[in-house]
C-alpha cells in the first residue's frame, strides 16, 4: 500500500515557499476554497482574510461576477501573442483606465505583475533619455521602499537584509527620506546637487506598504514632486498597492495635486484574480520610441503580456469597483476604522496608529526591540489565526487591509479580538 501524504508533507516535499525561513517554518495551511472575505481550510476552519491575501483581493475570494466574465472570455480566446496581433479586452481595458487615471496618462503597456510594471517604468524612462541623446543613469527613491522582487525592482527599493547578497549589482540610486515639513527644504538642495544626472523618481505615493505601511503627507508629497518636475526628472508612481481603492479614492494620485509621469498597477488590478501588470504613461516618453531607427524601440514583452483572460478579470473587478456597493464598503470601511483609531488612541501597547483609507496600521510595544524578525510578529500572528483571522504583522506592525466586502461585524470582531490579544499577549 503506498501510504497516503497530507497535502502539507506532499508541500514539505516539493515547495519551496516564498519568505521561509528555516527555523520558523511552520507548516503551511492547506486552503481549500474562498468565499468573499473567507478562506476555508481542509478541516472546514474558517479565515477573514483581513489582508486581501498579500493586498490583492478587491472583492473577495471566487466572485461569480468576475468568474463568469472570465469564463466566458475562455470559451473564447484564452491567450494570444501581442505583438502584432490585439484584442477587444485589452482595447477596453486601455480605454478604459486612461479615462479614471491621472491626467495626463496616454498609453497603456501590459505585463505579468508588479515587480514587471516597475521594470517597464524603469526601463520606459532610462531609454527616454538615452534615445534623446542625453543619458541619465541615477534614480531617485524613497529609504525604506518597496518595488518589488526582480531585478530592477530590488534595485531602486530601500536596501536591506532582503538586498544585502545582492548589493554590489544593484543600480545607483539616490535614496531620499519621506518628506516632512523639516526635512524637505535640505531634501530639495539634494535633488537639486543631482538633477542632471537623475532619469526619474520613484516612490509609492502616500503609503510606503511593505516598509510597515508607513504613511506620509500628502502636501509635502506634493511640493516634492513639484520640485522634481522643476528639475526636469521624470516621475514614476508605483501604484502598484495603493491603487484601485485602498486610499479611499481609486488612484492615491487623486489625492494630489502634481500628476505622474508613468503609473505602475498590478495587485488589485484584476480584483486580485490573477496575475497582472500596466505601466502607463504620458505621451512625452512614448514619443520619444517613435522612431526610424530601430536602436530606440523598447524591447520588452512578455510571454503573457495583454492576456486576455487576465484583461476581462481586470474589467469586471473595475465595473464592481464603480458600483455604489463598493464605494459605500469602501467609505464604511475608512470610518469604522477612524472609530477603532479614536478608541485605541490611550492605548499603551498600541503606538503610531495611522490609516488611510481602508488601510489601517499600528506598531505593537512590548518593550521588545522591533524587528521584521521578532518573536512578538510570530506570536502575533498565529493568535489571530486561532482566532479565524488572518493577519500577518511586518515585524511589530499589525495592519489590516481587508477585502472591501468585508462585513460590518466581521471587521468589529477582528477589532475586539486586537483588544482582547493587548490583555493575552
Ligand atoms: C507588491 C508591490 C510590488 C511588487 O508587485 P509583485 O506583483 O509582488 O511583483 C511593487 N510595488 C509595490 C508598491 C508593491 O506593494
Amino acid at each position: 500500500m503506498i501510504p497516503r501524504l497530507s497535502l502539507i508533507e506532499r508541500d514539505r516535499a516539493a515547495i519551496w515557499h516564498p519568505y521561509t525561513q528555516a527555523h520558523t517554518a511552520s507548516s503551511p495551511i492547506p486552503i481549500i476554497s474562498g468565499k468573499g472575505s473567507y478562506l476555508f481550510d481542509e478541516q472546514g476552519k474558517r479565515y477573514i482574510d483581513a489582508i486581501s491575501s498579500w493586498w490583492v483581493t478587491l472583492h473577495g475570494h471566487a466572485h461569480p461576477y468576475i468568474a463568469e466574465q472570465v469564463g466566458r472570455q475562455f470559451d473564447k480566446l484564452e491567450q494570444v501573442i501581442f505583438a502584432g496581433f490585439t484584442h477587444l479586452p485589452a482595447i477596453e481595458l486601455a480605454e478604459r483606465l486612461l479615462k479614471i487615471l491621472p491626467v495626463g496618462q496616454d498609453k497603456i503597456f501590459y505585463s505579468d505583475n508588479g515587480s514587471t510594471a516597475v521594470e517597464v517604468a524603469l526601463k520606459m524612462c532610462l531609454q527616454y533619455w538615452y534615445n534623446k541623446g542625453a543619458p541619465r543613469k541615477k534614480i531617485l527613491a524613497f529609504e525604506h521602499g518597496y518595488h518589488g522582487d526582480t531585478f530592477g525592482a530590488m534595485a531602486v527599493s530601500g536596501r536591506s537584509a532582503w538586498t544585502a547578497p545582492f548589493s554590489s549589482l544593484l543600480f545607483d540610486v539616490l535614496y531620499i527620506p519621506v518628506p516632512t515639513l523639516e526635512n524637505i527644504e535640505a531634501t530639495k538642495l539634494v535633488i537639486k546637487q543631482h538633477c542632471q544626472d537623475i532619469a526619474c523618481f520613484i516612490f509609492e505615493p502616500l503609503v510606503q506598504g511593505s516598509a510597515g505601511m508607513l504613511m506620509h503627507s500628502v502636501v509635502q508629497l506634493d511640493e516634492l514632486l513639484v520640485h522634481c518636475r522643476n528639475c526636469d526628472i521624470l516621475l514614476i508612481q508605483d501604484e502598484v498597492f495603493t491603487g484601485f481603492g485602498r486610499t479611499g479614492k481609486i488612484f492615491a494620485a487623486d489625492h494630489l495635486v502634481t500628476k505622474p509621469d508613468l503609473v505602475c498597477l498590478s495587485k488589485g488590478l484584476t480584483g486580485g484574480t490573477m496575475p497582472f501588470g500596466i505601466t502607463s504613461c504620458c505621451n512625452q516618453i512614448y514619443e520619444a520610441f517613435l522612431s526610424e531607427d530601430l536602436y530606440k524601440t523598447l524591447f520588452h514583452g512578455h510571454s503573457f503580456t495583454a492576456n486576455p483572460l487576465a484583461c476581462v478579470a481586470a474589467l469586471a473587478s473595475l465595473d464592481l469597483l464603480e458600483t455604489k456597493y463598493t464605494q459605500d464598503n469602501i467609505g464604511r470601511i475608512d470610518a469604522q476604522h477612524k472609530g477603532f483609531s479614536a478608541e485605541m488612541s490611550d492605548e499603551k501597547k498600541i503606538l503610531n496608529i495611522r490609516q488611510c483609507g481602508t488601510i489601517l496600521a499600528f506598531d505593537w510595544y512590548d518593550g521588545s526591540h522591533p524587528s521584521y524578525f521578532s518573536a512578538l510578529r510570530n506570536k502575533l500572528y498565529h493568535y489571530f489565526l486561532d482566532r479565524g483571522i488572518l493577519l500577518r504583522p511586518l515585524g511589530n506592525t499589525l495592519y489590516l487591509v481587508p477585502p472591501y466586502c468585508t462585513s460590518e461585524e466581521d471587521l468589529n470582531y477582528i477589532y475586539g479580538t486586537i483588544k482582547v490579544a493587548l490583555t493575552d499577549l
